[in-house]
């Protein structure tokens, strides 16, 4: 590590590489012998195409899509697509299941009774998120144009940990703070989609993975700039793409595959986020939020049975180097974000410092 740089574990945006941001330190003047800083290139000239292409051929194999499925690059985040998905999707029943165990999946559900009906399959709200509900438990439609949930719920600590079985309505997934963290079958959904500001390049783009056949039957009303068959037919190049969050996402894909691939990632992340449940088990001190049965392996909630203890501890870890460890106002406690970049050495470190707190304050 730079010895100027801290940990950070904020939940997004969020640690990057450090050797991501040292070669595009390198080349922000001048790319590539081009004179020009990416981020001053046409979008449709040969340098920044060819850019283009690698990222996008670097995501294909790395995630492992399969050809049924395109890769594409859009504006607005992971927001923009809770307003997308129901455009593009939902008109052909009128008609969604969504899984609300988060505020997130909860946000894209509200948007998208905007545009059609909106069945609740599950929801955990009851328990304030701290668990995912099983197979089972799924109340699925036979007549939804497709089913929603979110991977890894970034507040409350919490993740799936299988894929729904719906008997063939298309299953669309926000795993925008997982991706990328573990290897997944693409084949299994419809879209997949995820801001790119957790675990893989900076805020204001998402990576959406669609299966081709589910674009097409948007609503008239879709804004141009939403409808996924659009984005398809112009390579993301509708308008002027965000250029230079592809050339960090593709910096990003080289990082990932230098390290081992998303078997490479998983192993990291099973490191990390077994060191800190290992100790909060422990511990008779910290307290763990989330049910050990669905807990995150990338955002680790945990809090004290008292809340001033609580906001000592993030000032004392803030000043120790450890920034942006607490949790959100809906859960309270703490919140270690633990995404691909951050070191193995941050969270042993950060371990070490919450013995110390420990002894010193039970
Ligand atoms: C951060 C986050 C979002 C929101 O992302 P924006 O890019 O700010 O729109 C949505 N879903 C999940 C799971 C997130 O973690």
């Amino acid at each position: 590590m730079a010895n100027d740089r801290i940990y950070n574990f904020s939940a997004g945006p969020s640690m990057l590489p450090l050797s991501v941001l040292e070669k595009a330190a390198s080349e922000i003047t001048n790319y590539n012998g081009s004179g020009m800083s990416v981020m001053e290139m046409s979008h449709r000239s040969k340098v920044y195409q060819d850019i283009f292409d690698q990222t996008k051929a670097d995501v294909k194999r790395i995630l492992n899509v399969p050809d049924t499925h395109e890769v594409l690059f859009m504006q607005g985040g992971a927001t923009f697509q809770f307003a997308a998905i129901p455009l593009n999707l939902m008109g052909k029943t009128g008609k969604a299941d969504y899984a609300i165990t988060g505020n997130f999946a909860n946000l894209a559900a509200k948007e998208a009774k905007k545009y059609g009906e909106v069945h609740v399959a599950a929801t955990s709200a009851e328990k304030n998120h701290t668990y995912i509900p099983s197979q089972s438990e799924l109340d699925l439609s036979a007549d939804a144009s497709y089913f929603y949930y979110c991977a890894n719920n970034t507040i409350y600590g919490t993740e799936w940990d299988y894929v729904p079985e719906t008997n063939g309505v298309p299953v669309v997934c926000d795993m925008s703070s997982n991706i990328a963290s573990k290897p997944i079958d693409v084949s299994k959904y419809g879209i997949i989609y995820a801001g790119v500001q957790k675990n893989m390049a900076p805020a204001g783009m998402a990576l959406v993975i669609i299966d081709k056949s589910l674009a097409g039957s948007e609503m008239a009303m879709t804004p141009t700039i939403m409808n996924y068959k659009t984005m398809i037919d112009k390579d993301s190049m509708y308008n002027t793409p965000p250029c230079y969050n592809i050339y960090m996402l593709g910096l990003v894909m080289k990082w990932i595959e230098a390290n081992g691939g998303l078997e490479g990632m998983k192993e990291l992340r099973d490191t990390r986020s077994g060191m800190l449940y290992n100790y909060l088990d422990e511990s008779d001190f910290f307290i763990a939020c989330a049910d050990k049965a669905a807990r995150s392996g990338m955002n680790v909630t945990f809090r004290t049975n008292d809340p001033e203890l609580d906001a000592k501890f993030c000032k004392e870890a803030t000043a120790a180097g450890f920034s942006n460890l607490k949790g959100h106002r809906n859960v309270g406690g703490m919140r270690a974000s633990i995404y691909n970049a951050m070191p193995v050495e941050g969270i042993e470190k950060l371990v070490a410092f919450m013995k110390d707190f420990e002894i010193k304050n039970k």
